[in-house]
C-alpha cells in the first residue's frame, strides 16, 4: 500500500485553515492541525477530520515562539515520520490607521504572521531536505500586494510573505521543494465576520465577481498547490479574490 502522505497546517482549527485540514483529510493526507486558542474543541476536530479514515493530530502552539514552534514540529516528525506540505495560515489583524497605530499592534501582526512563517518553516525544512521533496504553502493576501488604509501592519506582514516565499522557492528549488504564496481577496471567516455589513456590502461592490470568497474556494488553490499537479510551480504568488486585483 502507497505511503500516506502528511500535511502540517498553522491556525487549521478554523476559518480556512480548518477547510484546507477537510480538503487534504478528503484526499487521504494524514493532518496535523496547529492551534493556539485554549477554547479549541481537540476531540471534536480530531473526530471530524478522521471520519475519512486519516489520522489526525492537534497540537497547540504559538507560531511566534521558537520554542514552540520547535515542539509541535518535533511532535509531528515523532507522530508520522515526515512532513509533505506545509500550510503557513495562522495570522491575525490589528487594523488601524497609521497615526494611531500602537508600537504594539505593529509588532504583534508582524511577530505571528511573518515571523511565525519563518519559524515555522525553518523548523520544517529540515525534514524536507532529508526527503528532498515538499511543498509549502503561505498565506499572503492581496492587501500584501496593493496595500490598504488601515492595513499597515497586516499589508507589511503580507508583503513580507511573498518576499519571503520567493527566497526560500530559489534557495530549496534544487532540493525539490517547492514554495507558492496563496493571496485571498475577502473571505468569509471570523476574520471578515467583524465588518458592519454596510461595509460588507461596499465590498462586494469592489468585487468584479460580485460576493466574498469562501474558505473552499481557497482551500482548494491550496490542495492544488500540494499536489504533484502543480509539480512545475514555485515560486508564484496566486490570487484568489474574485477578479479584486488584476
Ligand atoms: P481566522 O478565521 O481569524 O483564523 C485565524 C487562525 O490563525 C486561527 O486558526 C488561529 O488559531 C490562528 N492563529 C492566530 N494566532 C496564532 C498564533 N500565534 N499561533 C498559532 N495560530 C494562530 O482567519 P482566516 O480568515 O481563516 O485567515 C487565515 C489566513 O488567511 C490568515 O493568514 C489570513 O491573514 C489570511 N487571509 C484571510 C483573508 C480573509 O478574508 N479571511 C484574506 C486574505 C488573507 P486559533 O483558532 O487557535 O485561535
Amino acid at each position: 500500500m502507497e505511503e500516506k502522505k502528511v500535511v502540517l497546517i498553522t491556525g487549521g482549527a478554523r476559518g480556512i485553515g480548518r477547510k484546507v485540514a477537510e480538503v487534504y483529510a478528503k484526499n487521504g493526507y494524514d493532518v496535523v492541525i496547529n492551534y493556539v486558542s485554549d477554547k479549541t474543541d481537540v476531540e471534536g476536530i480530531k473526530k471530524e477530520i478522521e471520519k475519512r479514515g486519516v489520522k489526525c493530530t492537534l497540537v497547540k502552539a504559538d507560531v511566534s515562539k521558537a520554542e514552540e514552534v520547535e515542539k509541535m514540529v518535533e511532535q509531528a516528525i515523532q507522530e508520522f515520520g515526515k512532513i509533505d506540505v506545509l500550510v503557513n495560515n495562522a495570522g491575525i489583524t490589528r487594523d488601524c490607521l497609521l497615526m494611531r497605530m500602537s508600537e504594539e499592534d505593529f509588532d504583534k501582526v508582524i511577530e505571528i504572521n511573518l515571523k511565525g512563517t519563518y519559524l515555522v518553516t525553518k523548523q520544517v525544512i529540515k525534514y524536507m531536505m532529508k526527503k528532498r521533496q515538499g511543498s509549502i504553502i503561505n498565506l499572503a493576501s492581496v492587501v500584501g500586494v496593493v496595500g490598504n488604509a488601515g492595513q499597515c501592519n497586516y499589508s507589511a506582514s503580507k508583503a513580507g510573505i511573498i518576499g519571503f516565499t520567493k527566497s526560500v522557492a530559489k534557495e530549496l528549488a534544487a532540493r525539490n521543494i517547492r514554495a507558492n504564496a496563496v493571496a485571498p481577496g475577502f473571505i468569509e471567516t471570523d476574520m471578515t465576520n467583524v465588518l458592519k455589513d454596510e461595509i460588507k456590502e461596499n465590498i462586494n461592490e469592489q468585487i468584479p465577481l460580485k460576493r466574498m470568497g469562501t474558505a473552499k474556494e481557497v482551500a482548494e488553490l491550496i490542495y492544488f498547490l500540494g499536489s504533484e499537479k502543480s509539480s512545475y510551480i514555485t515560486g508564484q504568488v496566486i490570487n484568489v479574490d474574485g477578479g479584486m486585483v488584476m
